[in-house]
């Protein structure tokens, strides 16, 4: 089975369909899971959970979700980030709403468990040290998880006896399924934080036992064009262009 794993589509409708794209060319996406942040930051809320539902998946529910239906305050968020919180909330359909209302905080897919932040907080809690890592891996109940929110490609692999070496994914790296236990995150699709602006997403495939990390160039012009006519702060919508 090919499964593409994407995080923190951030309505970037963009990004989104070049991520579907690449993945696509190689055969059919089978399944998609979604690590949450569908929707936050971006112009295209609506457009990317409707694209999202055209395929068989499942979605977690980030921060952003939450924010955007009104389940999570704004007031930890940065005034740039709330700002475009309440201006996606004005947005959202019905149906959308809905359905970012219905969204899991932790889901188990075969031998993954999704979530967004980390297994303790799985709204909030970024994963970004080795001391996160093994608080995340002890209660990690399958072999791997899956998670997103920082923005920044990497795996953690547990190892007996002293912390996970957490190491940064680049564009091509090919991760083979073994014994050891895994957390990965397979960075944003719409507002990478690496230094590289480029939209990144993970492909699984179940028969190899391969998750492969990978970057796709997407049209920035268009989505920063998009964010200038919505109104969007100016911060958010330069960000794009440096992947910061
Ligand atoms: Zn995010």
């Amino acid at each position: 089975m090919r499964i593409a794993i994407v995080a923190d589509i951030h309505s970037n409708l963009e990004a989104f369909e070049a991520v579907l794209g690449h993945a696509e060319t190689g055969g059919p996406i089978e399944r998609l899971w979604c690590l949450g942040d569908v929707v936050g930051y971006g112009p295209d809320p609506g457009a990317c959970i409707d694209l999202l539902r055209r395929y068989s998946h499942v979605s977690v529910a980030g921060n952003h979700d939450l924010a955007a239906i009104g389940r999570m305050g704004t007031e930890e968020f940065n005034p740039v980030a709330a700002e475009a919180a309440h201006w996606t909330t004005r947005q959202l359909s019905a149906d959308g709403r809905k359905y970012l209302e219905e969204m899991p905080f932790v889901v188990k897919e075969g031998d993954f468990t999704l979530v967004h932040g980390t297994l303790r907080h799985p709204e909030w809690e970024y994963l970004l040290s080795s001391e996160q890592a093994q608080a995340h891996f002890r209660l990690q109940e399958t072999p791997y998880s899956l998670v997103g929110h920082s923005h920044v490609p990497f795996v953690a692999v547990e190892a007996s006896g002293r912390p996970p070496a957490m190491v940064a994914l680049a564009d091509g790296d090919e991760l083979e399924l073994g014994e050891e236990r895994l957390v990965i995150n397979p960075g944003g699709v719409g507002q990478p934080r690496d230094g590289d602006p480029r939209a990144a997403y993970a492909l699984y495939e179940s028969d190899a036992h391969t998750v492969a990390l990978h970057r796709v160039e997407y049209d920035i012009g268009a989505t920063q064009r998009k964010m200038e006519a919505a109104g969007l702060p100016r911060y958010l919508i330069e960000r794009l262009s440096h992947g910061r």
